[in-house]
C-alpha cells in the first residue's frame, strides 16, 4: 500500500515517507492509494483495542515495516492510560452511548493518534540512525499529547509554541511541568495564528536543523494520527453491538481529523449510518454541510477551545475522496484561491452529503445547558467538547434511527472554569491531571518572532 497527495503531484510514497513528511510537497494531504478492506467476521472475534490495532495498523504500514515488527511496536504504543481497556463506554440509555477516549496520559483523545505517531517516529529514527525535531503550535490538547508521546524518546526534541489565549491552566501545565531535557514548551507572546505562521516558516526554512535531522509535524494532517483514530471506531462498533447494525457517530470537530477517521473506518468496511459533524460557533463545516459554503471566517473564542479553528485542514481529504471521487485535479483547482475565496462545489455532488453527514453548530450557552442536562438527568459529567457533540444529537434526534455513539474527546476535569459556569461539581480527577497541578512549571518565554524562536531552537539543538 502506497500513498499519494490529494492534489496529485506527490505520489508513490511509502508509509515511512508519509509519516516523516507530514504534508505533501504539493500542499495537499496524503491518502492511501486504496481503502484496505476488513473482514468483519474476523473483527467480531477480537476483544481488546490492541487486538483491533494489530489488525488495522499493518494494513497501512506494509510498504515500510514487517508485520511482526509493527506488532512489537504496537504492544508498547499506548501507555500510561488510567483504564486497562484504554477506552470505556457509558450508556446514557438504550440508544445512546458515550465513548470515553480521554483515559490517556493527557486526558484527551489525541493520545491515541500521537502515541502511535511517536512510536513510529522513534522506530524509524532508530532504523535510520537519525534524530528529529518536533515543532508545532498548540491551542490546547495537541501540544500536551505530542510532548507526552515523545518525551521518552531521546532521539526526538520537542519544541511547542504556546500562544497567549484561551487555553485552560491545566492544559498549559500539562506542557510546562514535564521537565525533561528534550522538551521545550515555549510561551510565545502572540496569538495562535502568529505561532502557526512561525511554524510554517520553520518548515520552509529549516535553518535550525542539523544535517540528517528530520523536522516532524504533529498536527492532525499526519496520516498516522488518523490510523490510530480509525482503530477506536472499530472498537466502538465491537463494544456497542458487535457490528450487528450500522451506528451513528456524533463527533465534536475542529480540524475534521476525528470525523475523517470515522469516514475512513466506514470505507474500510465498518457499518455506519450517519456521521454527525458537531461544531461550536466556529461553524465553517456546518455552513458547508447546510449551505455548500466552505469559506473562512474569523476565529471566535469558545468554551470548547480545541475546536476554535477558521478552516478544517482534514476536510480536503473528504472533498477529494467522497465528493470528487479521487479526482486530484478537481481538488487542487478548488484549493487554488482558498482561503481568500471560499469553496463551493457542484450542487449535484454536494447533495451526496445527505447520504452520510449531518451537522450542527452549538453555541456556548447550549453547551453549558447540555452539560447541566446530562449531569442532572443521568448523573454524567461531560467536558464542553463532548457536550457540543451530545447537544447536536439532541437537536437532530428526530432524523436519527439506529443507535448513536457520542465521542467524548476530553476529560471534564481539564475545563474547571466551564464546569463552574455550568454549576457542576466534579469530585474526581484523573491522577495524570492531579499530578501536574502541583508541579513546578518550567517554560521558556519568547516573543512570537521567527528570529527569537529559530535562534532558541538552534541553541538548544547543539
Ligand atoms: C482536538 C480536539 C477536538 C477536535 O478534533 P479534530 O480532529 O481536530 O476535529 C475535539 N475535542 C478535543 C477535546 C480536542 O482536543
Amino acid at each position: 500500500m502506497l500513498f499519494h497527495s490529494t492534489r496529485g503531484k506527490d505520489k508513490d510514497k511509502t508509509f515511512e515517507e508519509v509519516l516523516m513528511q507530514g504534508l505533501a510537497n504539493d500542499g495537499g494531504l496524503f491518502m492511501p492509494d486504496s481503502w484496505p478492506q476488513v473482514d468483519i467476521d474476523h473483527l467480531k472475534n477480537l476483544s481488546t483495542f490492541l487486538d483491533i490495532a494489530k489488525y488495522i495498523v499493518p494494513m497501512y504500514t506494509g510498504s515500510s515495516f514487517e508485520n511482526k515488527d509493527v506488532e512489537k511496536v504496537l504492544e508498547k504504543t499506548w501507555h500510561d492510560f488510567e483504564k486497562k481497556e484504554l477506552i470505556e463506554t457509558f450508556d446514557i440509555d438504550k440508544s445512546l452511548t458515550v465513548l470515553e477516549l480521554f483515559h490517556g496520559p493527557t486526558a484527551a483523545f489525541k493520545d491515541f493518534g500521537l502515541q502511535l505517531a511517536a512510536a513510529f517516529f522513534n522506530k524509524t529514527l532508530q532504523v535510520q540512525n537519525k534524530t528529529a525535531i518536533v515543532f508545532g503550535a498548540t491551542s490546547g490538547d495537541t501540544g500536551s499529547a505530542a510532548i507526552d508521546a515523545c518525551k521518552d524518546f531521546d532521539l526526538i526534541k520537542s519544541f511547542i509554541l504556546i500562544p497567549d489565549g484561551n487555553m485552560s491552566e491545566i492544559q498549559r501545565k500539562q506542557m510546562t511541568t514535564v521537565n525533561r531535557p528534550n522538551v521545550f514548551p515555549i510561551l510565545a507572546n502572540g496569538t495562535f495564528d502568529d505561532c502557526q505562521d512561525i511554524v510554517k516558516k520553520g518548515f520552509k526554512e529549516r535553518s535550525f536543523l542539523k544535517e540528517d535531522q528530520y523536522l516532524l509535524a504533529v498536527n492532525s494532517i499526519n496520516w498516522v494520527r488518523i490510523i490510530g483514530q480509525i482503530c477506536y471506531y472499530f472498537f466502538a462498533s465491537l463494544k456497542v453491538n458487535k457490528f450487528s447494525e450500522p451506528l451513528n457517530f456524533s463527533v465534536p470537530t475542529g480540524n475534521f481529523g476525528n470525523v475523517f477517521a470515522c469516514y475512513a473506518a466506514s470505507k474500510m468496511g465498518m457499518p455506519l449510518s450517519k456521521i454527525i459533524v458537531a461544531v461550536n460557533n466556529n461553524d465553517i463545516l456546518d455552513r458547508f454541510f447546510k449551505n455548500n459554503d466552505y469559506s473562512k471566517a474569523d476565529v471566535t473564542e469558545t468554551i470548547s477551545p480545541s475546536m476554535d479553528i477558521s478552516v478544517a485542514s482534514n476536510f480536503e481529504r473528504l472533498l477529494y475522496d467522497f465528493y470528487f471521487n479521487r479526482n486530484s485535479q478537481k481538488c487542487s483547482d478548488h484549493y487554488t484561491d482558498f482561503p481568500s475565496k471560499g469553496i463551493k462545489i457542484d450542487e449535484k455532488m454536494w447533495k451526496k452529503s445527505s447520504e452520510l453527514f449531518l451537522s450542527y453548530s452549538i453555541n456556548d450557552d447550549s453547551t453549558y445547558e447540555c452539560m447541566k442536562h446530562f449531569c442532572d438527568n443521568f448523573n454524567y459529567i461531560m467536558d464542553p467538547h463532548t457536550a457540543v457533540a451530545a447537544k447536536a444529537v439532541i437537536k437532530l434526534n428526530n432524523t436519527l434511527s439506529n443507535k448513536t455513539v457520542i465521542l467524548s474527546t476530553a476529560h471534564p476535569a481539564k475545563f474547571p472554569i466551564a464546569l463552574k459556569n455550568a454549576e457542576i461539581n466534579l469530585d474526581n480527577m484523573p491522577k495524570n491531571l492531579e499530578k501536574v497541578l502541583n508541579m513546578k512549571e518550567v517554560e521558556y518565554k519568547l516573543s512570537a518572532s521567527e528570529d527569537s524562536i529559530f535562534d532558541f531552537i538552534k541553541e538548544k539543538n547543539k
